[in-house]
């Protein structure tokens, strides 16, 4: 049976990054070597990491000023590094989740951390649009998709002080503005790569600004002048990495990609708005086209246990939600394939005539 798989993370690749992976694992261009045995400083894997910079650049059109960095540690460690680098005195944060809770309370350790607005109160189904950035916080962060709530902010905010943005989880789904940003930061496991990696995009100009001491692992300075090779980097995430990115490239870039996630997203919506036995628990204005929350409509919640047993045996693999939001939830990255969404719709379907 073919199998749909909306996991939220680690989650679906292109099957044809995974088949070049598993070639670099068995023999690297010809070399009669495999990527795992090979020096992170051999001239193949420097050709791999030069690749993937420069496409990662490309792709994105990131301008001059700005580096893009190959770490360890996930998202949750760019939690503390970015006050570790940025925060003197005070840092903005705008509490839409889960995750964008985990950074605050990490900022807290560096310095005053005051929040701009939280959706908490409705269990974070909407993205506040009403609040003031302080003038004089050194930075602002946002989570730009919640993909534990399945909201998210699809537009380049303007700010009045650097834009620090965690896009683990919607990175190269659509176009961006580099410009506006002073880092962009994610763990690679949603929408670039297999686990291990983390990337950081960072305006260098903003650094070696605090007071403070910065250990050198944690020092973007430390991993700018090395070019992400200081340590031993996730080598073969990073193989991965340039192969998706050689993918979506292939696609016809960001905008392709915005075009087909656009799409995707829309089909399910519609059918999550259609279906009488199922409703979706995010605002409609804030939907997430990578994390697309619904739960069953009121009169029908004895339902739920049923349709995941009925999807699941239908192909369908990850649909179960969160346990902070229940119900159900379909992670439609980049690489998903417009069929498994519509395959899931097909399921919706079938499971509401039965009803
Ligand atoms: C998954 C996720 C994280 C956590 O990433 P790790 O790499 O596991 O630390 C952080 N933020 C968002 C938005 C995520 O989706």
């Amino acid at each position: 049976m073919t199998k749909h798989n909306f996991n939220a993370g680690p989650s679906i690749l292109p099957r044809e990054v995974i088949e070049k992976t598993a070639d670099a694992v068995l023999n690297l261009n010809d070399s009669g070597l495999s990527i795992l045995e090979i020096s992170h400083r051999s001239k193949d894997f420097q050709a791999v990491i030069d690749e993937a910079n420069s496409l990662f650049k490309e792709l994105l059109d990131i301008p001059a000023g700005y580096s893009v960095l190959f770490l360890g540690g996930g998202a949750s460690l760019q939690f503390a590094m970015i006050p570790f680098n940025l925060l003197e005195k005070k840092a903005a944060y705008l509490d839409t989740g889960t995750w964008a809770n985990k950074a605050m309370k990490e900022a807290k350790g560096f310095g005053e951390v005051i929040e701009t607005a939280s959706s908490k109160e409705s269990n974070y189904s909407y993205i506040p649009k009403n609040y003031r950035i302080p003038a004089d916080a050194d930075y602002f962060h946002i989570t730009t998709n919640n993909t534990i709530f399945g909201t998210e902010i699809l537009k380049d905010l303007d700010s009045p002080v650097p834009l620090v943005a965690d896009m683990s989880s919607d990175i190269f789904s659509r176009p961006l503005d580099v410009s506006k940003y002073g880092i962009i930061y994610g763990g690679a496991q949603k929408n670039l790569a297999p686990a291990g990696l983390t990337f950081v995009i960072v305006k260098e100009a903003l650094l070696g600004k605090v007071s403070r001491h910065i250990p050198t692992m944690l020092d973007y300075r430390t991993h700018i002048k090395n070019e992400s090779m200081f340590n031993t980097p996730p080598v073969l995430p990073i193989y991965s990495a340039l192969e998706t990115l050689r993918w979506i490239k292939n696609m016809g870039g960001v905008a392709q990609m915005e075009k087909r996630n656009t799409t995707k997203a829309a089909l399910l919506y519609d059918e999550i708005d259609r279906n009488k036995l199922f409703t979706g628990t995010a605002a409609a204005e804030d939907r997430s086209r990578m994390n697309v929350c619904f739960v069953m409509k009121a009169g029908y919640e004895e339902l739920e246990a049923d349709f995941l047993k009925f999807a699941t045996e239908r192909g369908m693999v990850g649909i179960k939600g969160h346990r902070s939001v229940g119900g159900f939830r379909a992670s439609i990255y980049n690489a998903m394939p417009k069929e498994s969404v519509q395959a899931l719709v097909d399921c919706m379907k079938e499971f509401e005539k039965k009803h």
